[in-house]
């Protein structure tokens, strides 16, 4: 699929990157928010999109723009793989959950360029675009437990990494909700770590005015669909409300 303007209006853009996943390697979102001269590329992926990536990313910022930040809403592969590659080829500094600050060198971080990813306090923070602020909430837990989501106040849009993912469809958005659950049940019944989770942060997020939630895996959530997201998220039973029963039927 081409790029996908979610919003631009004045200094301010946010580009959902066309989609260079292929093979084994799960499909995942890449996107660029831009306000003014300066850009945000949110979980820029691994090494197999990096090139491609990196290369859009430029092309769409211009002369006009540089890249301030990458930020990392967890510490899995499809999101930080390529972090080196992002700190030697642009002069953005990276961000990550305090958590995971010394584990992503591990995927090979040159000492040049180490200083420039930061960590991302527990509770929150504000980075800036230009002035404008984006909202660095957490979500720890779902899945990771240093894991951050960005809300941005401009164009009303939660990106919100893994949580809300889904696998299989075709669509960029989601065009019934019902319909839809199919493809992400799996996933978080699984990988999100509990219901009390959720709930938490489903009120966290309902006191935000959001129009638009991007997962960094398939379809986003527009408009109605964000309310039932939420309210779906805030019911489903998940990782370890399900675990007991299969660990009581495992015997010696
Ligand atoms: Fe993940």
């Amino acid at each position: 699929m081409p790029n996908t303007v979610l919003y631009d209006s004045g200094p301010h853009r946010n580009i959902l990157i066309e989609d260079f996943g292929h093979g084994l390697a799960v499909q995942a979102n890449q996107h660029l928010i831009v306000h003014g001269t300066t850009a945000m590329i949110l979980d820029p992926g691994g090494h197999k999109v990096y090139n491609k990536v990196l290369a859009e990313t430029m092309a769409l910022l211009g002369k006009g723009a540089t890249l301030k930040y990458v930020f990392l809403s967890h510490q899995d592969p499809d999101v930080v793989a390529a972090t080196n590659g992002w700190l030697m080829t642009t002069d953005a500094d990276a961000y990550v959950s305090e958590l995971w600050t010394r584990f992503v060198p591990h995927f090979g971080l040159d000492r040049f360029v180490e200083q420039r990813l930061k960590g991302i306090p527990d509770e929150r923070m504000v980075l800036e675009l230009d002035g404008s602020p984006l909202r660095i909430l957490p979500a720890h837990f779902l899945h990771s437990c240093g894991n951050f989501h960005v809300y941005d106040p401009v164009s009303k849009i939660l990106y919100s990494g893994d949580l809300g993912a889904s696998l299989g469809m075709d669509y960029v958005e989601v065009p019934d909700f019902a319909a839809h659950v199919q493809y992400m049940e799996g996933f978080h019944r699984r990988y999100m770590a509990s219901g009390q989770a959720m709930r938490a942060w489903a009120r966290m997020v309902r006191r935000f005015d959001i129009q638009v939630i991007a997962p960094q895996h398939g379809a986003l959530f527009r408009g109605p669909m964000v309310g039932q997201f939420l309210d779906w998220c805030s019911e489903l039973q998940c990782g370890i409300d399900l675990l007991e029963p299969v660990y009581d039927a495992i015997t010696p």
